[in-house]
């Protein structure tokens, strides 16, 4: 006897998700991807513990680690999970019993770095600067100078809520002289803005796959020197799922992964690291520039100013003040009907939208965006008072 899939209810049975139409991301994350990073999407099936997603395994660990700069001392472990997941399984690894986390502050991330640490009660000292205000480096040299409990520093390189480029090399020069390690959340710039880990004395590099290296959501990594990662053998795990040297250990030593890694995602991590590679960084990162540049030349016309002052801006995203009458979800609801898609920022910066120019994205759809962003503006807006933009970090 058949079963006859007719006795569903006809509702249930044809309630597909569409998909969604395609549309130019302008947020920071997820972006828009190389038809060759979609395409390793629909590589064929293959079990986690056979030799070829060993192999995939390696290659993805040791492509991460050659854009981060790190050299034959370095590793990458990778972690099934977004940037979050890399982020707090090196905090939560790394920092020893009666160790503090100092975490300069100038943003979102800034507390999120400083939060993770709480949540696993390790000491956090933050030094504030201001949301979208430059690190003070003689602050941090004189915090290091003096706390001698301090044995991490948690920076944000890119701080991507308020679109600030954080000054690495010198802070890295300081946290090494001071011979303590420097955590760097590089989430938002490994692929967009220079970074090497030997140069900048980076002791731990966390970078996940969607963000300017054009990848997919689903896995993120760790880089740091091999010798540094067995040496976390000292440390007791705060963690199950997320034990950095456990993962390492599995990874590196043993050639298995300890969980289930995302697959699919590695496979397009995988050509989206070969994409990165060959482009290069500089190439990458003048091409993300350009398009922010004449998005901030256009928007300028128009009134809106950014928040963080040239000079410490990163060249994947951009926040904008927004001029009087301007109000962000009406910009967003138009642009997003032409299939553009701003983003906001969290509520504590006020009246202001975010832009951002990672990923896939060409001149003529820059182009395009900046007259949809003209007749957005010129279509007539809802009265009333202007609400700030939405929660978003
Ligand atoms: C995007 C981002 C994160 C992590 O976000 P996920 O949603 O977990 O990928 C962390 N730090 C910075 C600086 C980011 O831009």
């Amino acid at each position: 006897m058949t079963v006859r899939a007719t006795e569903t209810p006809a509702t249930a049975a044809t309630a597909r998700t569409t998909p969604p139409p395609h549309q130019v991301l302008l947020n920071p994350g997820p972006v828009n991807v190389h038809d060759r990073v979609r395409a390793a999407l629909a590589y064929p099936d293959v079990c986690h513990r056979e030799p070829e997603a060993a192999e995939l395994l390696d290659a993805v660990r040791a492509k991460a680690t050659a854009v981060c700069g790190g050299d034959e001392r370095h590793t990458s472990v990778l972690l099934a999970g977004s940037g979050t997941a890399a982020l707090e399984a090196v905090i939560s690894s790394v920092v020893p019993e009666g160790g503090t986390l100092l975490v300069p502050h100038n943003g979102h991330y800034a507390e999120r770095v400083a939060s993770i640490a709480e949540a696993h009660r390790i000491p956090v000292r933050r030094l504030e600067f201001g949301w979208g205000q430059p690190i003070d480096l003689a602050a941090v040299d004189a915090a290091l100078a003096e706390d001698a409990t301090i044995s991490h520093v948690g920076l944000v390189h890119h701080e991507t809520s308020t679109g600030m480029l954080n000054p690495l090399a010198e802070l890295g020069e300081i946290v090494a002289r001071h011979d303590r390690s420097l955590i760097v959340d590089a989430i938002s710039t490994l692929g967009a803005e220079p970074l090497d880990v030997v140069a900048d004395h980076v002791d731990w590099c966390v970078g996940t796959a969607n963000k300017c290296l054009e990848g997919l959501p689903g896995t993120s990594f760790v880089c740091a020197p091999r010798s540094s990662l067995d040496g976390l053998s000292e440390v007791r795990p705060r963690t199950y799922y997320l034990d950095l040297r456990a993962h390492h250990v599995a990874q590196d030593r043993d050639r298995a992964p300890l969980f289930t890694p995302a697959v699919q995602a590695l496979y397009a991590l995988d050509v989206a690291l070969d994409l990165t590679l060959e482009e290069t960084v500089a190439v990458r990162s003048r091409r993300y520039r350009e398009h922010a540049d004449r998005v901030r030349a256009h928007l300028a016309r128009h009134g809106f100013e950014p928040l963080v002052p040239d000079g410490h801006r990163a060249s994947s995203v951009t926040v904008f003040r927004l001029p009087d009458g301007v109000e962000y979800q009406h910009l967003h609801d138009r642009l997003k009907a032409d299939g553009f898609v701003i983003y906001g920022c969290p509520p504590r910066l006020g009246r202001v939208c975010r832009i951002a120019t990672m990923g896939q994205l060409t001149t003529d759809q820059i182009s395009a965006f900046l007259a949809a962003f003209d007749a957005a503006l010129d279509a007539p807006h809802p009265t009333g008072a202007a609400t700030p933009s939405t929660s978003r970090a």
